[in-house]
């Protein structure tokens, strides 16, 4: 990887971070505890439970992402960036530049 695609990668991870930050906040907001008299028919409040389920879990993956994120910027000046934790090859700069947390090549992987 040279440094103008590393430089790049460590944009994209900034990028990433400060969309799930947002994306983050949001969800903490809709997942909230809904009241129960806040005046929804029967239907709307199972949908609104229904909805918070799903949101949760969106919620769950965005903090996931989030810290992996953050990993990965920590990691980007060190020489283990990009290199596979199995087969200790090189990643590879279209797999790393979609998902720049990642931290096994496409091969090893798919191995799991
Ligand atoms: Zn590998």
């Amino acid at each position: 990887m040279t440094t103008q695609e590393k430089s790049d990668i460590k944009n994209k991870i900034k990028n990433d971070i400060l969309t799930l930050n947002k994306q983050i906040f949001t969800l903490e907001e809709k997942v909230k505890p809904i009241a129960p008299d806040c005046g929804l028919g029967r239907l709307t409040r199972l949908e609104a439970m229904g909805e918070q389920d799903v949101n949760n879990k969106i919620l769950d993956e965005s903090r996931v992402r989030f810290t992996r994120l953050n990993n990965a910027l920590q990691r980007i000046d060190t020489p283990l960036f990009g290199i596979c934790i199995e087969c200790e090859e090189e990643i590879g700069f279209g797999r790393m530049s979609i998902r720049p947390e990642s931290v096994r090549c496409v091969e090893c992987a798919n191995n799991l």
